[in-house]
């Protein structure tokens, strides 16, 4: 299964953060990192306290169920000290499963696509970057999603 998991961090050495967070699912079971995009910056959610953030989109291919995949994601926030006070507040590290092939899912812990993606550009971006053609179940055209927001507050490193 193809699937886009989206970075983001704004504490302790986020570049650093996203780096060890790449090399962490690069060492995950049946799973393989295929491509990563550029770092952005972008700003906090609603304008909220904190630093700016660093933000990328990578694409794996994965023998792993979204469940799974989803265990695997929060293990590595949690060996990167994640913690949970605010709800957008500031983190080391935050990985947002965003694409699980075309699957489409709505659960209690997840929900695929992530319902976010079509008001952020610091994921629709990154995400173009790495797969301009990328249809988004339910959502259509990454493409025309890109369109329909403003990208002012996303600048790519
Ligand atoms: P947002 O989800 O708006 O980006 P957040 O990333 O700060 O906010 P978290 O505290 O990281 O939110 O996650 C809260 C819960 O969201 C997680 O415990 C997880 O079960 C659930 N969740 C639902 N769908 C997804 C998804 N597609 N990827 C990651 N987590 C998800
Ligand atoms: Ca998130
Ligand atoms: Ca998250």
């Amino acid at each position: 299964m193809l699937a886009y998991i989206g970075l983001g961090s704004n504490l302790e050495d986020p570049r650093r953060q996203i780096e060890k967070a790449l090399d962490a699912i690069r060492e995950a079971n049946k799973t393989k990192l295929t491509s990563v995009s550029s770092f952005y910056e972008s700003k906090p959610l609603l304008d909220m306290p904190g630093p700016k953030y660093l933000n990328a989109v990578c694409k794996i291919k994965t023998d792993l169920s979204a469940l799974d995949l989803l265990d695997v994601c929060q293990q590595i926030e949690s060996d990167q000290h994640r913690v949970r006070e605010v709800k957008w507040g500031s983190r080391t590290i935050d990985l947002d499963i965003l694409l699980y092939g075309d699957q489409v899912l709505s659960t209690q812990r997840l929900t695929i696509p992530h319902p976010e993606i079509i008001n952020r550009s610091f994921v629709l971006v990154p995400l173009f970057e790495i797969e301009a053609g990328l249809e988004v179940p339910l959502l259509g055209s990454l493409k025309e999603l890109l369109d329909r927001i403003d990208l002012k507050d996303v600048k790519k490193l």
